[in-house]
């Protein structure tokens, strides 16, 4: 093959190497164009039996190049949230539980409320699908390229503890105070003592009006305080920040988990 073009800059030649292959190889790979690297000799190589227009192949190499980047970064959203096992949305039986506020659940879905930094609460009892519903949330975000962390309440509280004690709290905070939803998993399943408080109080505080937080509980507003060894104070405060620009979502109903047991 020959190299039918002048080189665009003559001061700085760029194509060194006399084979124009190994010269394209080594250039995508200076560039990171590693999917256009993959798959450039079998588009070539369609193009010519084809007689596809070099615009047709340039835009496929390129297009080829962004979709496999755009999936990369995709994994990598998904990979950084911890996200538990896949769960959707579709799989969701809206008609299972006795109540659901169905639409402010589908808004939730559509992760406008992240841009405006507002956040949400679910409440509902066990197994009426409230992880199920966090869980779809996280992926969805993440594809829609929002950055993401799903965590559990007593995993981020145990995280933050160790870390205060260990002088590395700063750090540990930013996890939980950086991406742009916070999904907190299980509020209210384990009693909470001062420090978790006050360190659950902290992160809750630092996303106000700069991110969303989304957490799940089996317990409603006013049982906030009995979570929280220590006084209503701070489970009101709590409470202010997270609905200043957030919503309630209650759900009623029975536990999922016992839909096909017969009754006793
Ligand atoms: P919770 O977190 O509220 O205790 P989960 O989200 O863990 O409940 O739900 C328990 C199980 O039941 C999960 O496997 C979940 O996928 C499933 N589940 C719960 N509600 C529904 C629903 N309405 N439609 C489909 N599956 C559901
Ligand atoms: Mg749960």
């Amino acid at each position: 093959m020959t190299n039918c073009f002048k080189t665009t800059n003559p001061k700085r030649k760029t194509m060194t190497n006399p084979d124009p292959h190994a010269a394209l190889r080594e250039h995508l790979a200076e560039l990171r164009l590693a999917q256009i690297a993959e798959i450039y000799p079998e588009v070539l190589n369609e193009a010519a039996r084809k007689n596809c227009s070099p615009l047709d192949v340039l835009a496929t190499l390129v297009a080829a190049e962004i979709t496999a980047r755009r999936e990369r970064a995709l994994q990598r959203r998904i990979a950084a949230a911890r996200l538990p096992k896949r769960k959707t949305l579709e799989e969701f039986d809206m008609a299972f539980p006795k109540r659901i506020p169905k639409q402010k659940v589908l808004r939730l879905f559509d992760c406008e409320f992240v841009a405006q930094h507002q956040s949400a609460v679910i409440i509902g009892p066990t197994g009426i699908g409230k992880t199920h519903l966090l869980t779809a949330l996280g992926y969805t975000a993440c594809e829609r390229g929002v950055s993401v962390r799903f965590t559990r309440v007593v995993d981020m509280l145990n995280g933050l503890t160790a870390a205060q004690i260990n002088g590395t709290l700063a750090k540990a905070l930013k996890v939980y105070t950086t991406p742009s939803l916070l999904l907190l998993d299980e509020l209210g399943y384990l009693p909470i003592d001062k420090r978790g408080a006050d360190l659950m109080f902290q992160v809750v505080a630092a996303r106000y009006e700069s991110g969303s937080t989304v957490i799940t509980t089996n317990r409603a507003f006013r049982d906030w305080g009995k979570i929280f060894d220590v006084d209503n104070t701070l489970a009101t405060a709590m409470i202010d920040r997270l609905m200043h620009h957030g919503e309630a979502i209650v759900i009623q109903g029975d536990s999922y988990r016992l839909k096909d047991r017969p009754p006793e």
